[in-house]
């Protein structure tokens, strides 16, 4: 049964994209990337915001690059950009990812010689190709390049991966120097090798095209960043019911907490299910204008209680704001901020 639009109530969660701060962010990290251009991360479904709110905006502020991890993945961008605009990162893994990308023109990116010679035996064409420079998840060996198979591939972008670009680790120099390296090794159209932090190491980790995916969307992982990032998510949940604690009550699943004295609670629509995981809960609190409400007790599947004794005016159907800046979120919940972002759950779309 399909069910008029018209007829679908107000939900009592919400996450709003801001558009102009994400195209802010591409359009900062493709002014940072130097003489490269940004490309895009977008998998996961945008870090959890959404590829029908944020593809668009990426493609029509100037992104051509657009990457996923799976081909799962790509069917949910076809509607907005080109096949050929489109990598998927974990390159083909069965010939049935091969027959795929044949069938739609989107781009494998090769990441083993297992990989290369599954693409090279059905008639090639254009691809990626992943070398491991130190991270040691996916890529093909530095050893590896001067393999017959590889000098066959028609290879437009070269890339590699960086382990601790967030960090002022000397691995970064380390993985710069061994891509460096590897360039003469393999014919290649253009080169790429900074994330999103990448780019905030500096003009020479740019290459041609970088891969920024966090910062795009609000993401801080460098402090370098901080002034120029622009917040991309925001989040609200509305209070469902109002009750008043006694002295003595307990609230929420084994009564984790228990009021000290008489006081005003609200019960909000917002769970782990939600995204607002368990490990978010202690110490964090909902806002209201100026007013921060504390959380109260353990995070329920789709519901949390917040203290809102100094928020008198709050009733029933009210929103309150959750607190999505990101680097103070990782902080305050110990998970990072790739973490907050993509698990916002599919409720809030
Ligand atoms: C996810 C990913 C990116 C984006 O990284 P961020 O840290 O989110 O900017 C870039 N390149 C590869 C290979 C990735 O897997």
């Amino acid at each position: 049964m399909q069910l008029p639009d018209a007829l679908a109530p107000e939900p009592t969660i919400r996450l709003r994209i801001d558009e102009q701060a994400l195209a802010h962010n591409w359009r900062a990290l493709d002014r940072m990337s130097g003489k490269a251009s940004a490309g895009a991360a977008v998998k996961a479904n945008c870090y959890g915001l959404g590829v029908d709110a944020c593809v668009p905006v990426l493609r029509d502020v100037g992104c051509d690059a657009f990457f996923v991890a799976h081909w799962s993945e790509v069917e949910a961008l076809l509607p907005h950009v080109d096949a050929a605009q489109i990598a998927v990162l974990h390159g083909p893994v069965r010939d049935d990812d091969v027959r795929f990308a044949k069938a739609t023109g989107v781009v494998p990116v090769l990441n083993s010689l297992s990989q290369v010679r599954r693409w090279n035996a059905a008639g090639g064409g254009r691809c990626h190709l992943m070398v491991d420079t130190g991270i040691n998840r996916l890529g093909i060996a530095a050893g590896e390049l001067g393999e017959p198979e590889i000098a066959k591939l028609n290879v437009d972008v070269l890339m590699s991966h960086l382990a601790c670009a967030d960090e002022d680790s000397v691995r970064n120099q380390t993985q710069l120097k061994a891509f460096r390296e590897c360039l003469p090794a393999v014919q290649h159209n253009r080169a790429s090798l900074a994330n999103s932090a990448g780019i905030a190491l500096g003009a020479e980790f740019g290459f041609d095209l970088t891969r920024p995916g966090l910062a795009l969307y609000g993401g801080i992982p460098r402090p370098e960043l901080a002034s120029t990032i622009r917040q991309v998510a925001f989040v609200d949940a509305a209070i469902m019911q109002v009750r008043t604690l006694c002295e003595g009550n307990a609230v929420g699943y084994n009564g984790e907490f228990i009021a000290p004295s008489g006081m005003r609670v609200a019960t909000v629509s917002l769970g782990y299910a939600d995204g607002f995981l368990r490990s978010r809960g202690p110490g964090a609190a909902l806002q209201h204008g100026d007013a921060s409400l504390p959380v109260l007790g353990k995070v329920s599947m789709d519901m949390i209680v917040v203290d809102v004794t100094d928020a008198p005016e709050l009733g029933e159907g009210d929103w309150l704001h959750v607190p999505m800046h990101l680097p103070d979120e990782a902080v305050q919940s110990g998970l990072s901020q790739y973490e907050l972002l993509t698990v916002i759950g599919s409720r809030l779309r």
